[in-house]
């Protein structure tokens, strides 16, 4: 909407009789824009409404679970700038509520936050200003004049906003910083009211947390609440008590919770377009893939990872979420275990390391069958090992393929044997040989190719400790929040920049209703 309700109160007919023709038809173009958006609306039912592109993963095909939140309280919801003037500014962050670290835990269930027309709760911490912010409109709503200081004008409303900063030029660290945000209104020449607005993001039906400039936890202190939950793996009450006891801010867990998904959602097209490219454009790709549980519901927490990304998905689906997310076109090497749902691309890897500890395990099995099948499979996958590493520094005079021949059709023949085998983990094994063969010995003929999924393994094992701890995401939306900020966060160290600053950033723009500014530069 480009019309406020207040901009609409002071319309009449004599204020548009009033206006000189040009001027009369740009806001016209307001007037009728802001019409036909309320007549979609009216028509709006839950079958006929669209979620707006960019707010849907490609990964996303249906629905992937309740949207509803049982157990984790979703935090106040935003709280909407009064309409009228508000004489106790902290009434505006009021429901802002914050909870003694140590009380008991537990949000009432409902709607959270203060009903509309409700009193609203006084802050209980009450901190200095450090810093004041105007912010005036730059134009009139009404005629399209510029609007300058000497204009009348009066402050409608104000915000308060608790960010952290450093603690002064050149000095590392941070300190608590309060900035009083004072939002004026201006009077034109020709007698319309122009409020400064109050950045906001559109509705996405995909989320339920708002991205908007009326938070009380600034852009670096929801950046360094994700420092906390996502790379330090704390809990939501340790972070609690962590904020009290070193920045004296009692913020609840339901406000910390808010934070989290706040920033999930707000990198979420950087995730979705940014990221998805940079992976589906990938020369080489490790993929793979761990048991995730949110909701009590198995399903699975995916990684692609590439040179200078790391995406990571969180979905039900095997090959279509795949699919999903490499497209129809992918065409680099993808190295990934031997899940099925990898197999509909052309240029595959395997991980050699993994065949190798399956052939260990054989070779110590009590069964005579299996001991003879593992020693075998290891003594060709071992020095075919040792002679990639060795090309990789000094390129051979005959081709590894050729040097390795006889011994890989006598393994081919084993296999073919063993497939049978009344052994389970032999047959199992042989039959894996037999399905990837071609596979397993591209890097005979590429040795600069990588010889396991390491890269994809240790990817996710940060986040495989951090599901122990939190026993995973609750919710749809925490879940989506968690897996964007994962990807991001791993990103941007990947190529060599702190996540944090940039989440701010991007906190700092989306909150305006403007679009995320794109990820640090993969380094050369
Ligand atoms: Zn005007």
């Amino acid at each position: 909407m480009r019309l406020s309700k207040y901009d609409l109160e002071q319309f009449d007919e004599v204020y548009l009789r009033s206006l000189p023709e040009e001027r009369l038809q740009a806001l016209s173009v307001k007037l009728l824009a802001d019409l036909k958006e309320a007549h979609d609306r009216l028509n709006q039912t839950p079958l006929t409404s669209s979620r707006p592109p960019s707010t849907r993963a490609p990964w996303e095909c249906e629905r992937d679970g309740p949207e509803g939140d049982e157990t984790e309280a979703v935090g106040p919801p935003p709280v909407e700038p009064p309409e009228a003037e508000v004489a106790d500014p902290a009434e505006a962050v009021g429901s802002q509520r914050a909870r003694r670290p140590g009380a008991r835990r537990g949000a009432p269930a409902g709607r959270p936050g203060r009903a509309k027309g409700a009193p609203g709760v006084s802050r209980t911490q009450q901190f200095p200003v450090d810093s004041e912010q105007i912010h005036r409109p730059e134009r009139c709503v009404g005629c399209g004049a510029p609007l300058h200081e000497g204009h009348e004008q009066r402050t409608y409303t104000a915000r308060y906003e608790l960010d952290v900063v450093p603690p002064g030029e050149g000095r590392k660290g941070f300190v608590r910083h309060q900035t009083k945000h004072l939002h004026r209104e201006v009077r034109c020449g020709c007698g319309h009211w122009t409020r400064a607005k109050l950045g906001r993001g559109p509705a996405e039906t995909e989320w339920t947390v708002a991205l908007t400039e009326w938070h009380l936890a600034g852009p670096m202190l929801v950046a360094l609440i994700c420092s906390l939950a996502l790379r330090l793996r704390l809990s939501r009450a340790r972070i609690q008590e962590f904020l009290h006891d070193w920045l004296g801010l009692a913020l609840s867990v339901a406000t910390i919770n808010q934070c989290l998904h706040e920033a999930g959602r707000a990198v979420a097209p950087v995730v979705q377009d940014e990221l998805v490219q940079a992976v589906r454009e990938a020369q080489l790709l490790h993929a793979d893939e761990t048991g995730w549980k949110p909701w009590g519901q198995p399903v699975w927490l995916w990684v692609m990872t590439c040179a200078t990304a790391t995406l990571f998905v969180v979905g039900r689906r095997t090959r279509e979420v795949v699919q999903c997310i490499l497209g129809e076109t992918f065409g680099g090497w993808l190295m990934s275990d031997g899940y099925a749902a990898y197999r509909d691309y052309t240029w595959r890897l395997r991980c050699l390391a993994h065949i190798e500890r399956k052939a260990r395990g054989l070779k110590d099995s009590l069964e005579r069958q299996a001991r003879s099948f593992g020693s075998q499979v290891l003594t060709v996958i071992e020095p075919v090992m040792a002679a990639v590493y060795q090309a990789r520094s000094s390129p051979p005079q005959v081709p590894l393929r050729t040097q390795h021949a006889n011994s890989l059709h006598a393994l081919f023949v084993a296999c073919v044997q063993s497939a049978e085998s009344a052994h389970e983990k032999t047959r199992q094994l042989a039959r894996e040989l037999l399905n990837y063969w071609d596979t397993l010995w591209v890097v005979l003929d590429h040795p600069e190719l990588p010889l396991t999924n390491h890269e994809a393994e240790r990817a996710l094992q940060h986040w495989v400790i951090a599901r122990r701890i939190s026993q995973g995401t609750r919710t749809a939306q925490g879940t989506r929040a968690f897996a964007n900020l994962a990807s991001i966060i791993d990103t941007c160290r990947k190529r060599s920049a702190s996540p944090w600053p940039y989440l701010a950033e991007v906190l700092r723009q989306r909150r305006k209703g403007l679009p995320a500014p794109s990820l640090p530069a993969p380094t050369p």
